[in-house]
């Protein structure tokens, strides 16, 4: 029915906003909101990635009317289809953060959300592997604190062990998580949209949130079709054509959301943190007709991500990657059209054989072809210490039902169940 209205709503209203701003010289921003339909819902999800998807599953298995604005004609079309599928355990994020506890906690309920759903996963296990003799003290660090967090079964082994599990292996010792794994990431938002659709939950695609304002201490929001902003890249700031008054809104709009956050008239830019994106691109093996390795193989991380690693699709096809790139903002509009340079160079490819070669020297020259990129949303820079995800509800911005999601980059696939039952216990209850 929602979404009927809203279909009817946003045609209809398109041309006499237009109209109305056209007639008036310099309508001021009060005045031309009077214009605008108002429709008033129970709860904005914004953004139809993986942690948007579970929370309004969350929120429409809690009996609530639920209405999920995303920008591109389907669901997961951002972060959520460019990772690398893993499912982690929880080694690599610092005791009692929130990428720790929504990791494990999202870990088990995603194993047994699929096992439940029919989703396509595995649980393959992890080789964290130390290639030099100065890496051994970091795989060291990383079980003690995978411990610390509560992963189970971590072992520490010798190379020789390793390397007999996995023949194509050079390494000097080796972490083993056998709780980690990989699942098919566009089956589980394709299995949990039909659940939130089947309790209610009502998509709305190409349909951009453009701004929102503040009415009293609640927020209000702006949202457009979003063929209808593009001529608005690089020029003038959209006009609304419908505003949602609602009683909650998650902003889980992934790379945008502080984008978004900023483009809330009214909301105390102190509560939005500085962004950063870092871009990471995967090379795929061709020709392989059988996957050199079982595991997921791991080098020890680096600054920005997890270092290029192996992993395996669950057709048994292999990937390398992502590297790090650090790259430069987009105006807001173009980061809400999901607009952002996806294209992995060739060039890059130099980087990955030497990398590679560490943990798989047997790796032939010439084997190695662009796959795709994925951009990490991050709010630390190069070289500064990573943070840790921001789950800010109105405790700390002020706005009555505003829920911002910042910084929900690895282990976010892992963790999405776990964000939606969060937010479903602390600020629905
Ligand atoms: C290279 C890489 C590898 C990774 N590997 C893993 C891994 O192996 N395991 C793991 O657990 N995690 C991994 N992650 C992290 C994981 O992919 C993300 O944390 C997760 O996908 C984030 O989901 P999301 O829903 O928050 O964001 P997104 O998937 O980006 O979804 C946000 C959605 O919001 C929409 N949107 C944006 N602005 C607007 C607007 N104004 N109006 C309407 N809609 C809007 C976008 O179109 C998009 O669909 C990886 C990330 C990267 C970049």
């Amino acid at each position: 029915m929602l979404r009927h209205t809203l279909r009817r709503t946003l045609k209809s209203c398109t041309s006499s906003v237009w109209i109305q701003s056209r007639k008036s010289t310099i309508p001021s921003q009060s005045l031309l909101l009077e214009t605008i339909p108002k429709e008033n819902v129970d709860c904005v999800v914004i953004g139809a990635g993986v942690v948007g998807i579970a929370v309004a599953r969350d929120l429409a298995l809690k009996g609530r009317d639920v209405l999920v604005i995303e920008s591109a004609p389907t669901f997961g079309s951002g972060t959520s289809s460019r990772n690398s599928e893993v499912i982690h355990a929880g080694i690599y994020y610092p005791p009692n953060s929130l990428k720790a506890i929504f990791c494990l906690r999202g870990r088990k309920l995603l194993y047994q959300y699929c096992a439940n759903h029919g989703v396509p996963h595995k649980q393959i296990g992890k080789l964290i592997v130390a290639t030099g003799s100065s890496e051994i003290q970091k795989l060291i660090v990383l079980l003690s604190q995978g411990r610390e967090n509560g992963v189970e079964g971590l072992r520490m082994m010798e190379g020789f062990e390793a390397m007999r599990m996995e023949p194509e292996l050079k390494c000097l010792k080796a972490l083993l998580s056998p709780y980690s794994g990989i699942v098919d990431t566009h089956a589980l938002m394709l299995s949990l949209v039909g659940e939130a659709e089947n309790h209610g939950a009502t998509f709305s695609y190409n349909t951009t949130v453009v701004g929102g304002h503040l009415e009293g201490d609640s927020i209000q929001i702006h949202i457009s079709q979003s063929k209808n902003i593009e001529k608005c890249i690089g020029g003038c700031p959209p006009q609304p054509e419908l505003i949602l008054v609602p009683n909650l809104v998650v902003n889980s709009a992934g790379l945008s959301s502080p984008s978004l956050a900023k483009s809330f008239k009214g909301l105390d830019s102190r509560v939005i943190p500085p962004s950063y994106y870092a871009q990471g691109c995967y090379f795929t093996l061709s020709n392989n007709k059988t996957p050199p390795f079982e595991h997921l193989i791991y080098p020890i991380p680096e600054d920005g991500g997890l270092g290029v690693h192996v992993t395996l699709d669950l057709d048994g096809h292999v990937k390398f990657g992502p590297d790090v790139e650090w790259i430069g903002e987009l105006d807001s509009i173009s980061s809400f059209l999901n607009k952002f340079d996806y294209s992995v160079s060739s060039d890059r490819v130099q980087k990955f054989y030497p990398e590679i070669r560490r943990y798989y020297p047997n790796l032939k020259e010439g084997s190695l072809e662009p796959g795709y990129a994925g951009i990490r949303p991050k709010l630390s820079g190069p070289g500064q210490p990573p943070v840790d995800f921001i789950i800010q509800g109105e405790d700390i911005n002020g706005v009555r039902g505003l829920i911002n999601l910042f910084g929900i980059e690895s282990p976010g696939l892992t963790s999405s169940l776990a964000i939606a039952e969060h937010i479903g216990l602390k600020f629905i209850g």
